[in-house]
């Protein structure tokens, strides 16, 4: 389809293009993003903007994350396509597509339904494997599906990585990516475990929406009209 006298394929190679300028050399990674419609995951009042490298808004006061951050998430994962995968904020669905492109299997959840329903409408038309959707608080993980080869969590968490995650990370070298930092800041951490022990590497600082939960930020420390209802 034409949009702004471009179709959308042309748009989406453009887009490549400046995640390869970004660094993202991963071609599984950047196959997954060309095949993958953004303007699907984008409300209709934002389509124009689909396939520009910026975060847009997608209602509940979340967005569908910016591209090139998408890629190199999903590239610092090093995703062999054998991995049994978790993924903590569905928002869009967006992400999700591209994970499970290169994953074997892949759970996601979200806090708020209307994502979780809009998301998995967003999916349908793409024809892609089965995904199970889960609607609840991410921060304690998804137990019946554990251990996980990959965790990666879309939303900024506080300093302190939730215990669940941790522990619901295999122990033969899962990988578990997640913004740790402060509300406003975070910076982009992969944790690897191997046995025990417990490996931390950043890869920058990044800006999300916060991680609301158990385990993450508490909702009136975020949403401060909860505070004032008290
Ligand atoms: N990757 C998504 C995409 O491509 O559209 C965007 C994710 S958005 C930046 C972060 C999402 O995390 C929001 O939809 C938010 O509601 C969700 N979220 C925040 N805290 C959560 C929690 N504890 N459990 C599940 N989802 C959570």
């Amino acid at each position: 389809m034409l949009r702004n006298g471009v179709d959308d394929a042309a748009q989406r190679e453009s887009l490549i293009e400046q995640i390869r300028a970004k660094g993202v050399r991963d071609e599984r990674v950047l196959d997954a993003i060309r095949q993958t419609p953004r303007h699907l995951f984008v409300p209709e009042s934002h389509r124009q903007y689909a396939y520009l490298d910026h975060a847009l808004p997608i209602g509940e006061g979340q967005t569908i994350s910016q591209p090139s951050l998408v890629a190199q998430m999903t590239q610092i994962l090093e995703l062999t396509g054998n991995e049994n995968v978790l993924e903590i904020g569905t928002g869009s669905g967006y992400q999700t597509a591209i994970l499970r492109r290169l994953s074997m299997r892949l759970t996601t959840i979200e806090r708020f339904p209307r994502l979780t329903l809009q998301a998995y409408r967003n999916l349908q038309s793409l024809n892609l494997p089965p995904i199970t959707f889960v609607m609840g608080d991410g921060t304690c993980g998804f137990p019946p599906y554990a251990p996980y080869d990959c965790i990666l969590v879309t939303a900024g968490a506080p300093p302190k990585i939730p215990q669940p995650l941790l522990d619901q990370l295999s122990p033969n070298g899962g990988k578990l990516l997640l913004p740790l930092g402060s509300r406003e800041y975070q910076l982009l951490t992969r944790v690897t475990k191997h046995g025990t022990r417990i490996r931390a590497k950043t890869f920058g600082e990044c800006m999300f929406v916060p991680l609301i939960g158990k385990y993450g930020w508490q909702p009136d420390e975020v949403e401060p009209w909860r505070r004032q209802s008290r």
